[in-house]
Formats: structure tokens, C-alpha cells, sequence
């Protein structure tokens, strides 16, 4: 039974984690060694860290783990690539190797236990399986209510995402495949995987605070995420700016006629007023325009150089031989 179980690769992000790294490992073990006696997983099935160039001793907390625990290995990348790249790293290497593999927040933000219940969703057939949050009563109460509105939002501009889920989730070993072809630059993951179409299904748990340590998402990079899912997926933005501009060009003629008359039937006015707020609105509204605009043509302009999106510098899991050289 069990050479015919999967092998899994738990994919795990990480950016500065040390205060909690050491809890993570002994949890996701634990987890990992119950699977493996419980034949659901194969025996030779990693924790796969994925060091985001980190710069306080997450890489050599990972690396001297994984001599001493069979369990436990890693990639090192060359620098910080952000949460998603280094996401993508992690499945890229995992699927060499793995029948599936379940990506998790290093900060033990997400219910280790349901890892179980994605395994045996997996045994059942599905390709994916999306986690997602019961309840989110840890986040502050302005990360609940800018998620809210931007999956609102998300869904009025046409764009499938699974609602309350974050980057925990299963991905089989075909769908690991096929995201490896999509090759565009501004990688959200939320949004593409929902495309690859698999059989999928979710499984629900309750989000806890961070064990340790402090978010490694800001305002201003929640923000940039936001903007990014948007116009990564949705023309809408433009498409709204054109309706706007036509609007705008009717309630013109109007109001030009409406002038005109006004001065030929000699009722002259200071028009001062009108004259300004016409200058500001039609001013706002242009740049508004034109700064949407400049996202797209930025975005163009990222996903032509074709960029790599990612440099591995140590890879333990398709080279474990590296072995004590690379603490
Ligand atoms: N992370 C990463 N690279 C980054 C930022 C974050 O790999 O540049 C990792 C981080 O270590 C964590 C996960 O991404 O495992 C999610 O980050 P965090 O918990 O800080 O985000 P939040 O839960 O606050 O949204
Ligand atoms: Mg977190």
C-alpha cells in the first residue's frame, strides 16, 4: 500500500521566519509523520522550505534541520522575490519530484490538521483542493473588510477567485504541470489556478493569529497585490475609462449648446465657476485615466522582457548531496 501512496511535497514559503520557523518545522513533522503511519502519503514525502532571501538565519535553521530530520528540506533563492515567486519556486521544484504537493504559510496562520482532509480529498480524485477560511475573526478588523472588498470587487470585473482562501491549498501533480506553462511575469496564483479548470473542491478551517513574528504584508503590499489581481485579469478598468470619456463627450455637446445659446441670446455670465470646476474634473479625471492606463502599458512592458522569475541558489530537494556545505 504504501509505495502505492502519494508522495507529497509540503510547499512552505518563508521570509524572515526564525522566531517561528523552529514551531513549524516540529508541527508540519508531527503532521507529516502521522500521514506516513497512517499509510495516506508516501514514506519518502518532504517539507519543502523555500528560503524568499531571507536575511536573519531562516536558510540555516532550514538547512541543519533537513541533516537531522529525514523529513525536512529546502531551496534557497538568490534574493526576495515576494511571496508568490517564491511560492511558485516551491511547486516548480516540488513537481520533479511529487505526486502532489499542499502549499502553507510558514506562520502557522493556517490549520495544520486540515492537511489531513486535503489528502483524503486527493485519494477521492480531486486535483485541487482549495482551504479555505471558516472565519477570519484574528485578522484586524481592516484586513477583513479590504479582503471583503476586494473579493467584491473581483467578482464585479468577471474574475473567479475562491472566496476566503488564501495560498493554502493541494495541487496534484497535473495541475502542478500545467501552471508551470503559464510564463506571465505578475504571477497571482489565486486567479490562475481556478483556470487550470481541474476537478476541485474546498475544504474549510478556522484562521489563526501568527504564531510569532510580525506580517510580512504591509499596507502598501497589500495593496500592490490588489492592483496586480486586478489588472492581471480584468480589462474592465480601461473599459470603464472609455465609457467614462464618452459620457463625458456627450454631457459636453450639451452643455456647449447650451452656452452657445446662452451667448447668442446675449445672456452673458462671469462663468468663472464653471470654467474652473470643468478645468479640475476634466483635469482629475485624465489623469486617473491616464494612470490606469500606465498600469497596463507597465505591465506590458514587465511581462515582454520575459524576465526569470526566480534563481535557486541551494536545492536541496532534487540535490540533497549538498547537504552540510550549504548551512
Ligand atoms: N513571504 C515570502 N516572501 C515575502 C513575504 C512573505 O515568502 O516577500 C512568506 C512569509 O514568510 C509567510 C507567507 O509568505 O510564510 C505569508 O506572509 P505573511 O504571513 O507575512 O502574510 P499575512 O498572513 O500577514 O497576509
Ligand atoms: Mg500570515
Amino acid at each position: 500500500m504504501e509505495n502505492n501512496s502519494p508522495l507529497l511535497a509540503i510547499v512552505v514559503p518563508c521570509y524572515n521566519e526564525e522566531e517561528v520557523l523552529p514551531e513549524t518545522i516540529k508541527q508540519l513533522s508531527c503532521c507529516l509523520n502521522d500521514l506516513v503511519n497512517d499509510q495516506l502519503i508516501h514514506m519518502d514525502s518532504k517539507i519543502l522550505f523555500v528560503d524568499d532571501g531571507s536575511r536573519d538565519h531562516t536558510w540555516s535553521i532550514i538547512a541543519r534541520e533537513s541533516i537531522r530530520n529525514p523529513l525536512v528540506t529546502g531551496i534557497k533563492l538568490t534574493r526576495n522575490v515576494g511571496h508568490q515567486n517564491a511560492l511558485l519556486a516551491g511547486y516548480l521544484v516540488a513537481k520533479e519530484k511529487c505526486d502532489c504537493a499542499i502549499s502553507i504559510d510558514c506562520d502557522l496562520q493556517d490549520d495544520i490538521s486540515v492537511i489531513r482532509n486535503f489528502i483524503e480529498k486527493y485519494h477521492q480524485g480531486y486535483e485541487i483542493v482549495y482551504g479555505v477560511r471558516d472565519s477570519r475573526e484574528t485578522d484586524t478588523w481592516f484586513k477583513r473588510t479590504t479582503a471583503l472588498s476586494f473579493y467584491r470587487l473581483m467578482k464585479k470585473m468577471g474574475i473567479h477567485l475562491v472566496h476566503n482562501h488564501a495560498d493554502f491549498r493541494l495541487l496534484g501533480k497535473r495541475a502542478l504541470e500545467e501552471l508551470a506553462k503559464y510564463e506571465e511575469n505578475n504571477l497571482f496564483l489565486r486567479g490562475i489556478i481556478p483556470l487550470l479548470g481541474f476537478k476541485a473542491t474546498e475544504v474549510y478551517y478556522d484562521r489563526k493569529e501568527r504564531f510569532a513574528g510580525k506580517t510580512k504584508y504591509p499596507l502598501k503590499k497589500m495593496l500592490s497585490f490588489a492592483i496586480n489581481g486586478i489588472t492581471s485579469f480584468s480589462m474592465i478598468p480601461i473599459r470603464i475609462i472609455t465609457f467614462l470619456g464618452f459620457v463625458l463627450f456627450f454631457i459636453s455637446i450639451f452643455a456647449g449648446s447650451y452656452a452657445l445659446i446662452q451667448k447668442v441670446l446675449g445672456f452673458t455670465s462671469a462663468g468663472w465657476t464653471s470654467l474652473m470646476i470643468s478645468i479640475w474634473f476634466i483635469g482629475g479625471l485624465q489623469l486617473v485615466a491616464i494612470g490606469i492606463i500606465g498600469e497596463y502599458i507597465g505591465k506590458i512592458f514587465m511581462e515582454v522582457k520575459k524576465r526569470p522569475k526566480f534563481a535557486i541558489d541551494i536545492d536541496l530537494y532534487t540535490k540533497p548531496m549538498l547537504g552540510e556545505q550549504s548551512i
